[in-house]
């Protein structure tokens, strides 16, 4: 599982960075966050794929969070994408994807499911849960969680075998939980298999206000990426334009007990995020600077 930061710009790209956008791949599907424009180039770019399992989960219906929509899905169309496409997003996300898809009459190659969100579950599979809570911002927005659900052990195959347990259906009842017999002795899943892994939570803020809400919304992750639109010095502009500093999103992660802390959403007005990561770093012991199509690798 990776996550790769596409756009981390806030508002407006600069010659280095794009808008928002960032992707979570896991066992060959790719879940995004956000579409700020240009999300297409930087997609292209990471390699990703145009085909894969995929879904959009948007924040809030800001111009750089949901405009690159459309020429992604466009784009995903001259490459003749088939697999469907789901989209979740706050009120008015399918209204502004018909209304788009109509006015420019273009047609797309592939089904797109769209959804408006709520607090809580906002969909679940087999492997993995996507939870919703509510931002602080100035327009209605929304923060996401994809909590993965417990990992079975690992199977041990030079124990099974020595068990005297054959290759086959045998080893998939011990893997799912059951007991087995082989040879008149009973084995105990417990003897192959080892403790459960817990699943990996990383969560999205989008941008917001650091708020209690979020605190424990975030609670634990392994990894967050929060608004870091501005330095320390800029709080006040912060609190007027509903975002955060880079240090109110170090102290959310450490009252959070977050692992690992990716800023990002940062100010056209800094060529360079270094103040803010440092500024981070006193807080917070595991903080990274986001820069656009960087990988982070999540085990
Ligand atoms: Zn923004
Ligand atoms: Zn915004």
């Amino acid at each position: 599982m990776k996550l790769v930061m596409l756009g981390t710009s806030a508002a407006q790209p600069t010659e280095r960075r794009g808008l928002s956008c960032i992707c979570l791949e896991k066992d060959g599907e790719i879940l995004m966050f956000d579409a700020g424009e240009g999300a297409q180039v930087a997609f292209l770019k990471s390699g990703l794929g145009w085909n894969k399992r995929m879904k959009i989960f948007v924040t809030h219906m800001h111009g750089d969070h949901c405009i690159g929509i459309l020429g992604l899905l466009q784009t995903m169309t001259l490459q003749h994408r088939t697999e469907h496409m789901e989209i979740y997003g706050p009120d008015g996300i399918e209204e502004f994807i018909a209304n788009n898809i109509k006015s420019l009459n273009f047609g797309l190659s592939f089904a797109v499911l769209i959804t408006a969100v709520r607090r809580g579950i906002v969909c679940e599979e087999k492997t993995y849960r996507i939870h919703c809570e509510s931002a602080m911002h100035t327009v209605p927005a929304f923060s996401f969680l994809f909590e993965e659900k417990d990992r079975p052990g690992k199977f041990d195959l030079q124990k099974a075998k020595e068990l005297g347990v054959p290759e086959g259906p045998l080893w998939h009842e011990l893997q799912t939980g059951k007991e087995v017999v082989v040879g008149g002795r009973t084995i105990r899943p417990s003897e192959v298999v080892g403790q459960k892994r817990p699943g990996k939570k990383v969560g999205i803020s989008g941008d917001t206000r650091p708020t209690k809400q979020l605190e424990e919304f975030f609670r634990d992750c392994d990894y967050v990426t929060f608004d870091s639109t501005f330095s320390d010095s800029l709080g006040e502009k912060a609190k007027e334009t509903g975002h955060s500093t880079a240090v109110e999103a170090a102290i959310l992660a450490k009252n959070a007990n977050v692992k690992n802390l990716v800023l990002t959403h940062f100010s056209a007005r800094y060529r360079d995020e270094s103040d803010l990561l440092e500024e981070a770093k006193k807080i917070h012991g595991s903080v990274v600077a986001a820069s656009d199509l960087l990988e982070i690798e999540i085990r």
